[in-house]
Order: structure tokens, then sequence, then C-alpha cells
């Protein structure tokens, strides 16, 4: 197997050489909090397979229910024809979104989310009956952002590794400074700024909202970027621009829906309601690939008309409202109710708020970020300067590689360490992942355990 999948398979962004003569960790399975590999060695799940797993690794009751489904159908169409658990599915997630969210769009992944959000917002401003917004035609993203990997949810990202070799097949995106309190890039203190980074989203779009189609951010948390918390306050702000310059704002929850923040949904935080809601990952809580865009009716509507107007949106893909993924994400939702995991989720967040403290300490921690029951620990070369580690170092990977040794899977995104626990899991497994992190960056860093 080990060599089959270094001759066949083209692994997500592995092909550094260095990485080809390690042993790949190949899972045969998974229960609760763990993954066990071909080898039998069992390892707890500390960044949720892919930041997705809620309950657990082989949760019986969402096994039943894809299992049921299966025994109904497979697959049916959506173009042209409905099914059972897409409908009861949209019913719900417009229950329990924002208010205001009242359709579903379903696709696959959180990049065809994003791509469907983009440009279901392009469109709306291109088919009113006035003239004027005609030019509203472009979006606005935070620098550094990561919204997906197709070449709409790249235009509007901003990490160079995803972004700089495609810059000639993107569209134009302007960007605005992310709220990186800790490498501030306005340079400002966090306790005097006054969020001056929305000041300067203000002086963007004042200048250029009739040119503006829609904002779209990460709320609270930009993930990929390296789990970037925004202070409290911020989201509110950014919808309150949105609403004032007469732009959409798409909140891309594909990470921090579904309870990782310690909410169903970060938006709730600040009462914040988006125009479009992009979703995935957690929806099927790890089980099958969905995704869904929500809108509001308002934007549901403007694409109503007859056949002659065609304003109809030309967008479906083959496993649109795949019935088993509808299936697996109705049994995720009904776990939160029926186990309470948002009302668990309490005392889960502050045994790692206190658990990280002495993280604060070790010697090459520049920055300890969590907001719910995700985490960055940012690593550094000098604690003064903020100087990160060369990159030929390699030292995130090193400490990702002692932690596996250990017993944990964690990885890391650039000079940063990310835990995004399984929701699901008890305090004494968190404090495992805890401790094994912790002395997997101490023995790499510091050269001993
Ligand atoms: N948006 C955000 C905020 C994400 O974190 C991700 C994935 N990490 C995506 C979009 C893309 O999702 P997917 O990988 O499912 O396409």
């Amino acid at each position: 197997l080990e060599h089959w999948d270094k001759e066949y398979v083209w692994h997500p962004f592995t092909q550094m050489r260095e990485y080809r003569k390690e042993k790949p960790l190949i899972v045969e399975r998974g229960e609760g909090s763990y993954l066990f590999d071909v080898e039998g060695n069992k390892y707890l799940d500390g960044i949720s397979s892919l930041w997705v797993t809620v309950h657990g690794h082989g949760k019986e009751a969402i096994n039943r229910a894809i299992i049921e489904q299966l025994d109904k159908v497979a697959h049916s169409t959506l173009l042209g024809e409905a099914n059972i658990p897409s409908i009861l599915l949209a019913k719900k997630l417009v229950e329990i979104t924002p208010p205001g969210l009242d359709y579903v769009f379903y696709s696959e992944s959180g990049s065809t989310a994003v791509e469907i959000a983009l440009k279901i917002a392009y469109q709306y401003w291109q088919q009113q009956g006035d003239e004027k917004y005609k030019s509203k035609r472009k979006f606005v993203s935070l620098v550094n952002a990561y919204h997906g990997d197709t070449i709409g949810s790249v235009s509007v990202g901003g990490i160079d590794l995803f972004h700089k070799i495609f810059s000639h097949l993107l569209f134009e995106t302007l960007s605005v400074p992310a709220p990186y309190c800790y490498r501030c890039p306005l340079d400002l203190s966090k306790d005097t700024c006054s969020m001056q980074c929305v000041g300067e989203m203000e002086i963007l779009l004042a200048r250029h909202h009739r040119e503006i189609a829609g904002v779209i951010v990460e709320p609270l948390v930009q993930g990929a970027a390296g789990m970037i918390v925004a202070p409290e306050g911020y989201l509110g702000k950014v919808r309150e621009l949105c609403t004032k310059y007469n732009i959409l704002l798409i909140a891309d929850e594909v990470a921090v829906g579904f309870g990782r923040t310690g909410k169903l949904f970060a938006c709730e935080h600040e009462n914040v309601k988006p125009d479009l809601m992009c979703l995935a990952k957690g929806i099927t809580g790890g089980y099958l690939p969905l995704a869904a865009t929500m809108a509001t009716g308002e934007i549901y509507n403007a694409f109503l008309g007859g056949i002659e107007e065609c304003k109809t949106f030309y967008h479906g893909h083959t496993y649109t409202g795949n019935p088993l993924g509808c299936a697996a994400a109705l049994a995720n939702l009904e776990l939160f109710e029926k186990d309470k995991l948002i009302e668990t989720l309490e005392e889960k967040i502050s045994f790692l708020t206190h658990g990280l403290e002495r993280f604060k300490e070790l010697k090459h921690v520049g920055d300890v970020r969590q907001k719910g029951m995700m985490v960055g620990i940012e690593l550094v070369e000098n604690k003064e300067t903020k100087e990160p580690f060369p990159v030929r170092a390699n030292i995130p990977h090193r400490v990702i590689l002692e932690a596996r040794k250990n017993g944990l899977i964690i990885r890391p995104l650039g000079n940063v360490i990310v835990l995004m626990p399984i929701l699901s899991m008890s305090l004494s497994e968190l404090k495992d992942v805890l401790d094994i992190t912790c002395a997997a960056i101490k023995k790499v860093t510091e050269g001993e355990a």
C-alpha cells in the first residue's frame, strides 16, 4: 500500500521530495476520537480529520442514516427532480441559520459553496432593474483569506501559495488588511487601534462601493491563514458597512460553522445576518461531501422571472443535493440536539483556554489564539522580535511528526500549529491533545521533552 500510495496518489500540498521519503499514515478505520492505521496504531484525531468531524468517527446514528438512505436511493438529481433528504435538510438549515437566510443551494465542497455565493452575488446585481448596479462586479476580501481552491474562490483568497502562480487566471479582488493583531498589518497596538483595519475597509468601500458586489469574510476566525481571531465587534462592524454601502455580505462559515466557535454558527456571536452564507465541512459531521450556499429571500427573488427574461442561475452540479449527503447531514444535526452538543462545549472551551496557558510560557511560542474549539499556536524563532523560524528548518512539520509518534494527529499552517479537536471529545482526550502537543513543541523547538 505504501508503495502504491507513492506510486499512484497525488496528495495535495505534499510534493516536496522530503515528504516523499516519509512513511505515509494510511488510515484504515476510525472510532470515536481516534483513527487507526493499517498497522493497528491508534491516533487521537486532533484536527477532526480536516476540521470536519463533529460527533466522532464511526457514529452509529450517522452510519445508520446513510445506510437507510442507501437502501432507498443513492442518487437522484435536483435538476428537474427533488429528493426527500434534500428538502428536509434545506428546511432545517433555514430554521437554524441566522434569520433571513431562506434558501439553500447545494454543492459538494467549501470551495464550490464559495464559488456559488460569488456567482450569485455577481448575477444578483447584474439583473437588478436599475442600470446603476451593473457596475457592481468586484469583491472585497481580507489579506490572507482562504476561501477554497477553485478559480473563483482563489480569486478572493490571499494566500500566495494558492494565489500567485494562477494570477493571470484570477479576477481582480480588492483586499483589505486582516485583523491579525499579533502582527498588525497597520503596525498598531490592539489596545489603542480602535479597529483601524475596519476603518481601512470603510475607506475602500466608501470610495469603490459602486463597483463592489460583495464583501467575503470568514466570520470571527481566519482559519487557513493561521487561526487569526478577529477582535470582538469586528464582524458586526463589517455588517454595518455592507449595509451602509449597499454591498452583499458573504459569510464563509465553511470552517467556523457547526459548533466550531462554541455557537452553532459564528455569525451568532455578533447577531450578524449575512446575505449569503457558505457551509460545508461540519455539515455532515465529516461523513460525506456536501455543501450549502444559503441566500436571503431577496436574493432568491431577484432570480425569478419569465423564460424570456432568463434570470435563472445557471449553475448546477451533478451531485447537487445528493440524498446520501443530505441524510448524513440531517442525522448530524439531530445529534447536535440529542447530545446537546453546543451546551457541552462551554466546559470544553474553558478547559482548552486554561490548558493553553502553559503554551504561552514556551520559549518559541509567540502567540496562542483560540476561539471556541479552534486553536492556533504561532511558533517563532525569537519571541521578542517575533521572527519566524526559517522555512528550511521545517520546525512546524517536525512538531507534527513528533506528535504523531506519540499518538496524536495535528497539522501545521505555515508556522502555526493548529488544534481542531473533535467537538465530542472528552475532557481527558482534550487533555491528551494539549499534553502531547505541548511536549512535541518543546522537544522540537527546545530540544527536550
Ligand atoms: N472556506 C474556508 C473558510 C475553508 O477553511 C475551506 C477549507 N479549509 C474552504 C472554504 C474550502 O473548502 P473545501 O476544502 O471543502 O473546498
